[in-house]
């Protein structure tokens, strides 16, 4: 079902009010790869009445009071991703498009969305609660740099002058927030529910405190600090509180939840969702993002890749959960039902499929190491599982009515070396894949490659051999096409023109895909972007932080290029 949005939907559901009402940057598109969506039907399948205000006009009080006054609380989030990221291109150009609206339309969100979505509701809802939530509020919950400003901005938390925070995936923190809420009605008693972050004038009394606001503006070197320990002391089994002063406040962050077990990963990717747009946008054009990911299937939350620029894994963490192969296959069935389902389920994956079953007991006891479970090489406590993954596609395919299986998500290919035989799945992984196999070796100079926590460029060449061997035994016209990062910390020109050769060398074509790095915020090679040193190691880093230079230096790998091939 769709979670109403309007009271006229109410009305239909013989609901007189609502307990909490999920506020989004993105248009309403009922599918579990929409945060708000998972959170709602994950509320509601525990009693509570949620609606959804989806892309509020912000200028107006009209859409923010359209369902009246919530008995709980407002849940803000800018959306799938950061508002900066939706609305600006690595060139800090405005985008015109905006993949989660209808008809593709940009401006729909406004910049910092978390911030203008607050401040709408506390001029309507004074009284209301306010819970953050979303990657663009998790990745900004502590002092962090944003680029699109170039200076340190304070958490969003005390910006927005919202109540509270939910940082990492929500479900369990936002379910106990409701229930709380629910009982005692007052914001000061979910204190002490994990997985958030509130903030308070009295200094905590127990906790580990990151360098201030104030000292992370005046010496960069000390937010690389900051971040080093976000990332290493941010885990469910440390029960770790971090707290941050900003000027009279101090920002306070609760261990994280634990992840979700695979039967509430099960349960949750279940509900009834719709997997659709909200019918309201039917004369409105397509939300190009529902379309990529319509027929998709989510089997693993999580992952310990450790990409420095990647910010799943402070959102979502390393611990790695994989769903049930019964549970996976039931919401395929679910989908071979619909009308408009043509036989070919477009991805079993996740933020990197091929960790699906993986393991690492080490983790699963005590929690993460202070060090990277694949860098620089994979550490032998990774247990991959290729096999069960190999059994779900399998198994997948055998599905009535459905005619073809992909693997769309990345995958890591250095865990593919890591685990018997490699050859066993490249072989299988051709049959699973459309065409092309996107592989993200991100640059080819090692010390490019070591700061950003990635493999060998080596062994992107040996797997790319060996894969097309397999296609063409198979005599299918089947290619791996590797994603590239330009700008990042530690190149310079020399770097970028190893990049370049590389890709004359062994690749032979120009690669579409070569992105200009963008520092967003809470990552590692942010960090290194502003500071200048690289957190995990302290050592110095080169930096380019010219705008101009760094878009030359992606000419210099694809040629003269249109600004708008930019975008994205
Ligand atoms: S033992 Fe290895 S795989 Fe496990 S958490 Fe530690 S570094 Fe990661």
């Amino acid at each position: 079902m769709f979670l109403p949005t309007t009271r006229e939907e109410m009305g239909k559901l013989g609901w007189k009010e609502l307990d909490v009402i999920l506020v989004t940057g993105d248009a309403y598109v009922d599918h579990p790869s929409f945060g708000v969506a998972l959170i709602g039907h994950y509320l509601l399948a525990h009693g509570f009445k949620v609606g959804i205000i989806a892309q509020p006009d912000w200028k107006s009080d009209k859409d923010i009071t359209r369902l009246g006054r919530p008995r709980l609380f407002f849940g803000v989030t800018a959306g799938n991703v950061d508002s900066m990221v939706a609305n600006y291109t690595a060139s800090k150009k405005k985008r015109k498009t905006d993949d989660y609206t209808p008809g593709g339309v940009g401006g729909r969100r406004p910049d910092r969305a978390t911030i203008v979505y607050t401040n709408l509701i506390k001029r309507n809802f004074p009284d209301v609660p306010v819970v953050l939530g979303g990657l663009e509020a998790s990745l900004r919950r502590f002092a962090h740099y944003d680029w699109w400003e170039d200076r340190v901005r304070k958490s969003v938390l005390v910006d927005a002058k919202a109540d509270l925070l939910v940082y990492g995936m929500g479900e369990k923190a936002v379910l106990e927030i409701a229930k709380i809420l629910s009982t005692t009605g007052k914001v000061e008693d979910c204190r002490s529910v994990r997985g958030i972050v509130w903030w308070t004038s009295k200094k905590p009394d127990k906790g580990i405190e990151l360098p201030s606001y104030e000292e992370i503006v005046n010496e960069p070197v000390l937010y690389a600090k900051a971040v080093k320990m976000q990332t290493f002391l941010t885990d469910p089994h440390r029960d770790l509180i971090l707290f941050q002063r900003q000027d009279t406040r101090y920002v306070v962050q609760n261990p994280p939840q634990p992840p979700l077990t695979q039967e509430e990963l099960d349960e949750l990717y279940l509900l009834p969702y719709e997997r659709d747009v909200h019918p309201y946008y039917s004369s409105m054009g397509k939300v190009k993002a529902i379309e990529t990911v319509r027929f998709s299937i989510t089997a693993v939350r999580g992952c310990f890749g450790g990409c420095s620029f990647c910010a799943l894994t402070q959102h979502q963490t390393t611990h790695v959960v994989s769903r049930s192969k019964e549970s996976i296959l039931e919401e395929v069935r679910i989908l071979t039902k619909r009308k408009d389902f043509k036989g070919v389920i477009t991805d079993v994956g996740g933020p990197t499929a091929n960790l699906y079953g993986s393991s690492c007991v080490t983790r699963e006891e005590k929690g993460q190491c202070q060090r990277f479970c694949m860098h620089p090489k994979v550490c032998s406590g990774v247990k991959p599982n290729h096999e069960a993954f190999l059994d779900l596609l399998e198994s997948v395919k055998r599905l009535p009515k459905v005619k073809h299986v992909f693997v769309s998500s990345g995958i890591r290919h250095d865990l593919v070396f890591a685990e018997g035989d490699p050859d066993v799945f490249i072989k299988e992984l051709v049959k699973y894949t459309p065409g092309q196999l996107k592989l993200a070796p991100e640059h080819s100079h090692p010390k490019v490659l070591s700061l950003m926590r990635k493999p060998p460029a080596e062994l992107f060449l040996e797997f790319k051999k060996r894969f097309e061997k397999f296609a063409r035994e198979f005599g299918e016209e089947k290619y791996v096409i590797g994603y590239f990062v330009v700008g990042h910390p530690g190149e310079g020109w020399r770097e970028n023109h190893h990049l370049k050769e590389f890709i004359r060398k062994h690749l032979g074509y120009i690669p579409q895909q070569v992105q200009i790095f963008t520092p967003t915020p809470g990552t590692l090679s942010t960090a290194m972007y502003h500071s200048g040193i690289d957190p995990i190691t302290e050592e110095k880093v080169f930096v380019e932080r010219s705008l101009k230079v760094r878009n030359k230096m992606k000419e210099n790998v694809v040629g003269k290029i249109e600004e708008k091939s930019w975008d994205g």
